[in-house]
Protein backbone atom coordinates (compact mmCIF):
# COMPACT_ATOMS: atom_id res chain seq x y z
CA UNK A 1 0.00 0.00 0.00
CA UNK A 2 1.60 3.07 -1.15
CA UNK A 3 1.71 6.57 0.72
CA UNK A 4 -1.46 8.23 -0.94
CA UNK A 5 -3.71 4.82 0.39
CA UNK A 6 -1.78 4.09 3.47
CA UNK A 7 -2.84 8.16 4.57
CA UNK A 8 -6.62 7.28 3.76
CA UNK A 9 -6.11 3.97 5.47
CA UNK A 10 -4.92 5.72 8.40
CA UNK A 11 -8.21 8.13 8.36
CA UNK A 12 -10.03 5.59 8.46
CA UNK A 13 -8.75 3.13 10.41
CA UNK A 14 -8.33 5.55 13.74
CA UNK A 15 -11.88 6.97 13.06
CA UNK A 16 -13.39 3.46 13.41
CA UNK A 17 -10.65 3.18 16.62
CA UNK A 18 -12.05 6.28 18.19
CA UNK A 19 -15.34 4.92 17.55
CA UNK A 20 -14.75 1.61 19.07
CA UNK A 21 -12.95 3.20 22.50
CA UNK A 22 -15.65 5.76 22.65
CA UNK A 23 -17.88 2.56 23.02
CA UNK A 24 -15.45 1.00 25.86
CA UNK A 25 -14.64 -1.48 24.16
CA UNK A 26 -11.02 -2.42 24.88
CA UNK A 27 -8.54 -3.87 22.19
CA UNK A 28 -7.00 -7.59 22.42
CA UNK A 29 -3.79 -8.61 20.02
CA UNK A 30 -4.18 -11.81 18.68
CA UNK A 31 -1.29 -13.82 16.47
CA UNK A 32 -1.58 -14.30 12.82
CA UNK A 33 -1.15 -18.51 13.97
CA UNK A 34 -2.90 -20.79 15.94
CA UNK A 35 -3.49 -24.42 15.30
CA UNK A 36 -6.05 -25.49 12.61
CA UNK A 37 -8.10 -26.68 14.95
CA UNK A 38 -9.05 -24.21 16.08
CA UNK A 39 -10.53 -22.96 13.38
CA UNK A 40 -11.92 -26.10 12.05
CA UNK A 41 -13.94 -26.46 15.74
CA UNK A 42 -14.27 -22.67 15.71
CA UNK A 43 -15.70 -21.55 12.25
CA UNK A 44 -16.91 -25.52 11.59
CA UNK A 45 -15.99 -27.97 9.27
CA UNK A 46 -18.41 -27.39 6.26
CA UNK A 47 -17.90 -23.79 5.85
CA UNK A 48 -16.27 -22.20 3.14
CA UNK A 49 -13.22 -20.75 4.83
CA UNK A 50 -12.21 -24.31 6.49
CA UNK A 51 -13.02 -26.26 3.43
CA UNK A 52 -11.44 -24.33 0.84
CA UNK A 53 -9.89 -20.90 2.15
CA UNK A 54 -7.28 -21.89 5.02
CA UNK A 55 -3.92 -21.27 4.43
CA UNK A 56 -2.57 -24.66 6.82
CA UNK A 57 0.64 -26.46 7.00
CA UNK A 58 2.58 -28.23 8.85
CA UNK A 59 5.07 -27.02 11.55
CA UNK A 60 8.39 -29.03 12.12
CA UNK A 61 6.74 -30.81 15.13
CA UNK A 62 4.52 -31.84 11.99
CA UNK A 63 1.40 -30.01 14.00
CA UNK A 64 -1.08 -28.20 11.37
CA UNK A 65 -1.36 -24.49 11.74
CA UNK A 66 -3.09 -22.01 9.74
CA UNK A 67 -2.68 -18.28 9.01
CA UNK A 68 -6.03 -16.40 11.15
CA UNK A 69 -9.10 -16.38 8.57
CA UNK A 70 -10.65 -14.46 10.83
CA UNK A 71 -10.65 -13.00 14.44
CA UNK A 72 -13.36 -14.43 16.37
CA UNK A 73 -12.11 -17.66 17.09
CA UNK A 74 -8.91 -16.53 18.16
CA UNK A 75 -10.42 -13.82 20.49
CA UNK A 76 -12.41 -16.47 22.22
CA UNK A 77 -9.38 -19.31 22.38
CA UNK A 78 -6.91 -16.09 24.18
CA UNK A 79 -9.98 -15.06 26.63
CA UNK A 80 -10.78 -18.63 27.19
CA UNK A 81 -7.10 -19.50 28.25
CA UNK A 82 -6.64 -16.28 30.35
CA UNK A 83 -10.29 -16.83 32.70
CA UNK A 84 -11.47 -13.91 31.27
CA UNK A 85 -14.96 -15.32 30.23
CA UNK A 86 -16.03 -17.01 33.41
CA UNK A 87 -18.87 -15.15 34.90
CA UNK A 88 -17.64 -11.89 33.37
CA UNK A 89 -18.60 -9.65 30.93
CA UNK A 90 -16.54 -8.38 27.90
CA UNK A 91 -16.25 -5.66 25.08
CA UNK A 92 -13.32 -6.45 23.34
CA UNK A 93 -12.00 -5.70 19.33
CA UNK A 94 -9.33 -6.63 17.34
CA UNK A 95 -7.51 -5.67 13.97
CA UNK A 96 -5.46 -7.10 11.81
CA UNK A 97 -4.96 -9.36 8.57
CA UNK A 98 -7.13 -12.12 7.44
CA UNK A 99 -5.86 -14.84 5.10
CA UNK A 100 -8.05 -16.64 3.10
CA UNK A 101 -7.18 -18.56 -0.07
CA UNK A 102 -10.20 -16.93 -1.88
CA UNK A 103 -10.25 -16.06 -6.16
CA UNK A 104 -8.83 -12.47 -5.69
CA UNK A 105 -11.18 -8.95 -7.08
CA UNK A 106 -11.98 -5.92 -6.48
CA UNK A 107 -13.02 -6.22 -2.46
CA UNK A 108 -11.54 -9.60 -2.16
CA UNK A 109 -8.50 -10.66 -1.88
CA UNK A 110 -6.37 -13.38 -0.19
CA UNK A 111 -5.11 -11.18 2.87
CA UNK A 112 -7.71 -8.42 3.51
CA UNK A 113 -7.87 -6.68 7.28
CA UNK A 114 -10.56 -6.89 9.33
CA UNK A 115 -11.59 -4.78 12.65
CA UNK A 116 -14.00 -6.43 14.49
CA UNK A 117 -15.78 -6.68 18.05
CA UNK A 118 -17.19 -8.94 20.59
CA UNK A 119 -19.17 -8.82 23.77
CA UNK A 120 -18.70 -11.81 26.07
CA UNK A 121 -21.66 -12.66 28.80
CA UNK A 122 -24.54 -11.06 27.50
CA UNK A 123 -27.35 -12.64 26.42
CA UNK A 124 -30.11 -9.63 25.56
CA UNK A 125 -31.19 -7.51 22.64
CA UNK A 126 -29.55 -4.97 24.15
CA UNK A 127 -26.06 -5.73 23.12
CA UNK A 128 -27.08 -6.82 20.29
CA UNK A 129 -28.31 -3.40 19.58
CA UNK A 130 -25.03 -1.70 20.89
CA UNK A 131 -23.00 -3.56 18.59
CA UNK A 132 -25.44 -2.32 15.24
CA UNK A 133 -25.24 1.32 16.91
CA UNK A 134 -21.41 0.97 16.94
CA UNK A 135 -21.13 0.37 13.51
CA UNK A 136 -23.66 2.94 12.20
CA UNK A 137 -21.75 5.05 14.47
CA UNK A 138 -18.40 3.92 12.88
CA UNK A 139 -20.41 4.85 9.40
CA UNK A 140 -21.27 8.47 10.37
CA UNK A 141 -17.74 9.34 12.03
CA UNK A 142 -16.58 8.23 8.29
CA UNK A 143 -19.04 9.98 6.52
CA UNK A 144 -20.65 6.72 4.74
CA UNK A 145 -23.45 5.99 6.55
CA UNK A 146 -25.69 7.45 4.10
CA UNK A 147 -24.55 4.76 1.32
CA UNK A 148 -24.69 2.15 3.41
CA UNK A 149 -28.00 0.01 4.99
CA UNK A 150 -28.28 -2.57 7.50
CA UNK A 151 -29.85 -6.33 6.85
CA UNK A 152 -31.17 -8.35 9.66
CA UNK A 153 -32.09 -11.76 10.20
CA UNK A 154 -32.63 -14.45 13.49
CA UNK A 155 -32.03 -17.69 13.16
CA UNK A 156 -33.95 -18.61 16.83
CA UNK A 157 -32.30 -20.73 19.16
CA UNK A 158 -30.03 -24.02 18.16
CA UNK A 159 -33.38 -26.22 17.90
CA UNK A 160 -35.19 -23.35 15.88
CA UNK A 161 -32.25 -23.69 13.73
CA UNK A 162 -32.05 -27.27 13.08
CA UNK A 163 -35.94 -27.75 11.97
CA UNK A 164 -35.70 -25.22 10.00
CA UNK A 165 -32.74 -27.06 8.37
CA UNK A 166 -34.64 -30.18 7.88
CA UNK A 167 -37.37 -28.24 6.20
CA UNK A 168 -35.33 -26.27 4.01
CA UNK A 169 -33.69 -30.19 2.84
CA UNK A 170 -36.95 -31.39 2.69
CA UNK A 171 -38.02 -28.55 0.26
CA UNK A 172 -34.46 -28.13 -1.64
CA UNK A 173 -34.49 -32.08 -2.24
CA UNK A 174 -37.13 -31.81 -4.38
CA UNK A 175 -35.42 -29.46 -6.53
CA UNK A 176 -31.48 -30.84 -6.17
CA UNK A 177 -31.14 -31.73 -9.49
CA UNK A 178 -31.23 -27.94 -10.56
CA UNK A 179 -29.78 -26.40 -7.55
CA UNK A 180 -25.83 -25.63 -9.15
CA UNK A 181 -23.10 -27.96 -7.96
CA UNK A 182 -22.17 -25.78 -4.55
CA UNK A 183 -25.84 -25.94 -3.28
CA UNK A 184 -26.34 -29.66 -3.80
CA UNK A 185 -23.15 -30.68 -1.83
CA UNK A 186 -24.35 -28.11 1.07
CA UNK A 187 -27.60 -29.52 1.16
CA UNK A 188 -25.59 -32.15 2.89
CA UNK A 189 -23.05 -30.54 4.72
CA UNK A 190 -24.45 -26.56 5.33
CA UNK A 191 -27.73 -25.69 4.15
CA UNK A 192 -28.68 -22.76 5.58
CA UNK A 193 -25.80 -21.58 3.52
CA UNK A 194 -27.82 -22.62 0.09
CA UNK A 195 -29.97 -19.56 1.24
CA UNK A 196 -26.86 -16.79 0.76
CA UNK A 197 -26.64 -18.59 -3.20
CA UNK A 198 -25.07 -15.88 -5.72
CA UNK A 199 -26.85 -18.39 -8.57
CA UNK A 200 -30.47 -16.68 -9.89
CA UNK A 201 -31.15 -20.62 -10.96
CA UNK A 202 -31.01 -21.46 -7.09
CA UNK A 203 -32.09 -18.18 -5.73
CA UNK A 204 -35.12 -18.66 -8.37
CA UNK A 205 -36.03 -21.72 -6.67
CA UNK A 206 -35.53 -20.14 -3.10
CA UNK A 207 -38.64 -18.01 -3.38
CA UNK A 208 -41.29 -20.76 -2.70
CA UNK A 209 -38.67 -22.28 -0.03
CA UNK A 210 -39.58 -22.20 3.81
CA UNK A 211 -39.24 -19.07 5.73
CA UNK A 212 -37.17 -19.11 9.04
CA UNK A 213 -39.66 -16.70 10.39
CA UNK A 214 -41.92 -19.89 10.56
CA UNK A 215 -39.69 -21.73 12.87
CA UNK A 216 -38.05 -19.50 15.33
CA UNK A 217 -39.75 -20.12 18.70
CA UNK A 218 -41.03 -17.85 21.61
CA UNK A 219 -37.84 -17.02 23.15
CA UNK A 220 -36.60 -16.10 19.58
CA UNK A 221 -39.40 -14.48 18.57
CA UNK A 222 -38.82 -12.22 21.70
CA UNK A 223 -35.45 -11.35 21.56
CA UNK A 224 -36.33 -10.43 17.82
CA UNK A 225 -38.69 -8.41 18.66
CA UNK A 226 -37.09 -6.53 21.28
CA UNK A 227 -34.17 -5.90 19.47
CA UNK A 228 -36.35 -4.32 16.91
CA UNK A 229 -37.93 -2.20 18.79
CA UNK A 230 -34.58 -0.93 20.45
CA UNK A 231 -33.46 -0.32 17.01
CA UNK A 232 -36.58 1.33 16.15
CA UNK A 233 -36.11 3.78 19.59
CA UNK A 234 -32.56 4.51 18.69
CA UNK A 235 -34.00 5.64 15.27
CA UNK A 236 -31.76 2.56 13.30
CA UNK A 237 -33.39 1.56 9.73
CA UNK A 238 -33.22 -1.66 8.89
CA UNK A 239 -34.32 -4.24 6.61
CA UNK A 240 -35.57 -7.88 7.24
CA UNK A 241 -33.99 -10.04 5.10
CA UNK A 242 -34.96 -13.63 5.56
CA UNK A 243 -32.29 -15.11 3.20
CA UNK A 244 -29.15 -13.90 5.27
CA UNK A 245 -27.49 -16.26 7.06
CA UNK A 246 -23.76 -16.44 8.02
CA UNK A 247 -21.16 -18.68 6.72
CA UNK A 248 -19.92 -19.74 10.23
CA UNK A 249 -22.19 -22.31 11.76
CA UNK A 250 -22.04 -21.27 15.30
CA UNK A 251 -24.76 -18.34 15.00
CA UNK A 252 -28.27 -18.18 16.87
CA UNK A 253 -30.24 -15.91 17.06
CA UNK A 254 -29.62 -12.38 15.25
CA UNK A 255 -27.26 -12.40 11.98
CA UNK A 256 -26.65 -9.08 10.47
CA UNK A 257 -25.18 -7.56 7.69
CA UNK A 258 -24.30 -3.71 6.50
CA UNK A 259 -23.95 -3.65 2.92
CA UNK A 260 -23.48 -0.54 0.35
CA UNK A 261 -24.99 -1.54 -3.33
CA UNK A 262 -21.32 0.81 -4.33
CA UNK A 263 -19.30 -2.07 -4.60
CA UNK A 264 -20.53 -4.50 -6.84
CA UNK A 265 -20.40 -8.12 -5.62
CA UNK A 266 -18.63 -7.69 -2.46
CA UNK A 267 -21.19 -5.44 -1.03
CA UNK A 268 -20.98 -6.31 2.47
CA UNK A 269 -18.71 -4.02 4.52
CA UNK A 270 -19.70 -5.51 8.08
CA UNK A 271 -20.79 -9.02 9.56
CA UNK A 272 -21.85 -10.13 13.27
CA UNK A 273 -24.30 -11.86 14.85
CA UNK A 274 -24.62 -13.46 17.98
CA UNK A 275 -22.92 -16.84 18.66
CA UNK A 276 -24.06 -18.53 21.73
CA UNK A 277 -22.58 -21.68 21.61
CA UNK A 278 -19.13 -20.95 20.45
CA UNK A 279 -17.31 -20.35 23.89
CA UNK A 280 -18.49 -24.02 24.71
CA UNK A 281 -17.72 -25.41 21.79
CA UNK A 282 -14.59 -24.24 21.76
CA UNK A 283 -13.82 -26.13 25.32
CA UNK A 284 -15.09 -23.27 27.57
CA UNK A 285 -18.27 -23.12 29.90
CA UNK A 286 -21.43 -21.64 28.32
CA UNK A 287 -20.60 -18.26 27.24
CA UNK A 288 -23.09 -15.40 25.60
CA UNK A 289 -21.74 -13.80 23.14
CA UNK A 290 -22.16 -11.29 20.06
CA UNK A 291 -20.00 -9.39 17.41
CA UNK A 292 -19.07 -8.15 14.26
CA UNK A 293 -16.55 -7.87 11.50
CA UNK A 294 -15.45 -5.66 9.37
CA UNK A 295 -13.80 -5.59 6.12
CA UNK A 296 -11.27 -2.57 6.07
CA UNK A 297 -10.60 -2.70 2.30
CA UNK A 298 -14.08 -2.53 1.31
CA UNK A 299 -14.89 0.32 3.93
CA UNK A 300 -11.63 2.17 2.50
CA UNK A 301 -13.02 1.03 -1.69
CA UNK A 302 -16.53 2.57 -0.40
CA UNK A 303 -14.71 5.89 1.21
CA UNK A 304 -12.70 6.68 -1.71
CA UNK A 305 -15.96 5.93 -4.04
CA UNK A 306 -17.61 8.73 -2.33
CA UNK A 307 -14.74 10.67 -2.90
CA UNK A 308 -14.04 11.83 0.84
CA UNK A 309 -11.20 13.71 1.44
CA UNK A 310 -8.58 13.00 3.76
CA UNK A 311 -6.20 15.88 4.86
CA UNK A 312 -2.92 15.93 3.01
CA UNK A 313 0.47 15.05 4.35
CA UNK A 314 2.29 18.01 4.94
CA UNK A 315 0.95 21.21 6.45
CA UNK A 316 3.40 23.05 6.57
CA UNK A 317 6.75 22.95 4.47
CA UNK A 318 9.51 24.65 5.78
CA UNK A 319 12.31 26.24 2.81
CA UNK A 320 15.63 27.49 3.75
CA UNK A 321 17.02 30.16 1.61
CA UNK A 322 20.94 29.38 2.68
CA UNK A 323 22.56 26.08 3.56
CA UNK A 324 23.93 27.98 6.55
CA UNK A 325 20.53 28.70 7.78
CA UNK A 326 19.87 24.90 8.28
CA UNK A 327 19.86 24.11 11.63
CA UNK A 328 17.90 27.24 12.51
CA UNK A 329 15.47 26.20 10.01
CA UNK A 330 15.22 22.58 11.87
CA UNK A 331 14.84 23.86 15.43
CA UNK A 332 12.24 25.80 14.49
CA UNK A 333 10.37 23.23 12.77
CA UNK A 334 11.13 21.00 16.15
CA UNK A 335 10.02 24.32 18.02
CA UNK A 336 6.27 24.15 16.14
CA UNK A 337 6.04 20.47 16.18
CA UNK A 338 6.40 20.77 19.78
CA UNK A 339 3.82 23.26 20.03
CA UNK A 340 1.44 22.54 17.23
CA UNK A 341 1.41 19.02 17.53
CA UNK A 342 -1.56 18.23 15.38
CA UNK A 343 0.07 19.99 12.31
CA UNK A 344 2.29 18.02 9.68
CA UNK A 345 5.57 19.85 9.10
CA UNK A 346 8.13 18.96 6.74
CA UNK A 347 11.84 20.59 6.19
CA UNK A 348 12.99 21.14 2.86
CA UNK A 349 16.19 18.84 2.49
CA UNK A 350 19.37 19.44 -0.14
CA UNK A 351 19.35 23.09 -1.05
CA UNK A 352 18.41 24.24 -4.22
CA UNK A 353 17.10 27.51 -5.28
CA UNK A 354 13.97 28.93 -3.56
CA UNK A 355 11.66 29.01 -6.64
CA UNK A 356 12.42 24.91 -6.99
CA UNK A 357 11.69 24.68 -2.92
CA UNK A 358 8.11 26.19 -3.04
CA UNK A 359 7.18 24.02 -6.08
CA UNK A 360 7.86 21.15 -4.05
CA UNK A 361 6.13 22.52 -1.16
CA UNK A 362 2.95 23.10 -3.75
CA UNK A 363 3.58 19.04 -4.42
CA UNK A 364 3.45 18.39 -0.80
CA UNK A 365 -0.34 19.51 -0.69
CA UNK A 366 0.91 21.42 2.49
CA UNK A 367 -1.47 24.83 3.08
CA UNK A 368 1.65 26.80 3.97
CA UNK A 369 5.47 27.50 3.24
CA UNK A 370 7.35 28.86 6.05
CA UNK A 371 10.78 30.45 4.22
CA UNK A 372 13.46 31.67 6.89
CA UNK A 373 16.57 33.72 4.88
CA UNK A 374 19.12 35.94 6.52
CA UNK A 375 17.43 38.96 6.88
CA UNK A 376 14.49 36.56 9.05
CA UNK A 377 17.53 34.94 11.33
CA UNK A 378 18.96 38.05 12.05
CA UNK A 379 16.17 39.42 12.68
CA UNK A 380 14.16 36.24 14.19
CA UNK A 381 11.35 36.28 11.73
CA UNK A 382 9.80 34.45 9.14
CA UNK A 383 7.92 34.60 6.14
CA UNK A 384 4.78 32.83 6.19
CA UNK A 385 3.11 32.01 2.43
CA UNK A 386 -0.09 30.78 2.46
CA UNK A 387 0.44 28.75 -0.91
CA UNK A 388 -2.92 28.49 -1.76
CA UNK A 389 -3.37 32.19 -2.51
CA UNK A 390 0.03 33.12 -2.84
CA UNK A 391 -0.41 35.95 0.06
CA UNK A 392 3.28 36.21 2.15
CA UNK A 393 3.87 38.07 5.06
CA UNK A 394 7.04 38.26 7.00
CA UNK A 395 5.89 38.18 11.15
CA UNK A 396 8.08 36.90 14.10
CA UNK A 397 7.79 33.58 15.97
CA UNK A 398 5.12 34.48 18.13
CA UNK A 399 2.73 35.44 15.77
CA UNK A 400 3.64 32.63 13.76
CA UNK A 401 2.40 29.99 16.09
CA UNK A 402 -0.34 31.90 15.97
CA UNK A 403 -1.24 31.97 12.65
CA UNK A 404 -0.71 28.60 12.35
CA UNK A 405 -2.34 27.38 15.72
CA UNK A 406 -5.66 29.58 14.13
CA UNK A 407 -5.61 28.62 10.05
CA UNK A 408 -6.81 25.43 9.93
CA UNK A 409 -5.30 22.59 8.46
CA UNK A 410 -5.11 21.12 5.10
CA UNK A 411 -6.55 23.03 2.01
CA UNK A 412 -9.76 22.94 0.56
P1 LIG B 1 -18.32 -12.76 1.66
O1 LIG B 1 -19.72 -13.29 1.62
O2 LIG B 1 -18.15 -11.43 0.97
O3 LIG B 1 -17.28 -13.78 1.27
P2 LIG B 1 -17.92 -13.50 4.39
O4 LIG B 1 -19.27 -13.89 4.85
O5 LIG B 1 -16.95 -14.54 4.01
O6 LIG B 1 -18.04 -12.42 3.20
P3 LIG B 1 -17.06 -12.65 7.01
O7 LIG B 1 -16.28 -13.88 7.27
O8 LIG B 1 -18.32 -12.46 7.74
O9 LIG B 1 -17.27 -12.49 5.44
O10 LIG B 1 -16.11 -11.38 7.24
C1 LIG B 1 -16.60 -10.12 7.66
C2 LIG B 1 -16.25 -9.05 6.65
O11 LIG B 1 -14.89 -9.15 6.25
C3 LIG B 1 -17.01 -9.11 5.36
O12 LIG B 1 -18.27 -8.50 5.49
C4 LIG B 1 -16.12 -8.34 4.43
O13 LIG B 1 -16.29 -6.94 4.60
C5 LIG B 1 -14.74 -8.73 4.91
N1 LIG B 1 -14.16 -9.78 4.07
C6 LIG B 1 -14.39 -11.11 4.13
N2 LIG B 1 -13.64 -11.79 3.25
C7 LIG B 1 -12.90 -10.85 2.59
C8 LIG B 1 -11.91 -10.90 1.56
N3 LIG B 1 -11.50 -12.05 1.03
N4 LIG B 1 -11.36 -9.72 1.14
C9 LIG B 1 -11.74 -8.54 1.67
N5 LIG B 1 -12.65 -8.44 2.65
C10 LIG B 1 -13.24 -9.57 3.12
MG1 LIG C 1 -16.36 -15.40 2.19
Amino acid sequence: MLPDEARRWRTVESALESVLTGYAYEEVHLPLLEFTELFSRGVGEATDIVEKEMYSFADRDGDSISLRPEGTAGCVRVLEQHGLLFHQTQRVFYRGPMFRYERPQKGRYRQFFQMGAEAFGMSGPDVDAELMALGLACWKRLGIDTSVRLELNTLGSNDAREDYQQALITYLERYAADLDEDSRRRLSTNPLRILDSKVDKTQEILVEAPGIMDYVDSAGREHFDALCGLLDDLGIRFEFNQRLVRGLDYYNHTVFEWVTDALGAQGAICAGGRYDSLVQRLGGRSTPAAGFAMGLERVLLLFEQLNLQTRSAVDVYCCVLAVEHQAYVLRLADRLRGLLPELRIRVHAGGGKIKNQLKKADQSGASWAVIVGEDEVSRQRVTLKTLNSGEQVTIDQVALIEKLRSGGNGRE
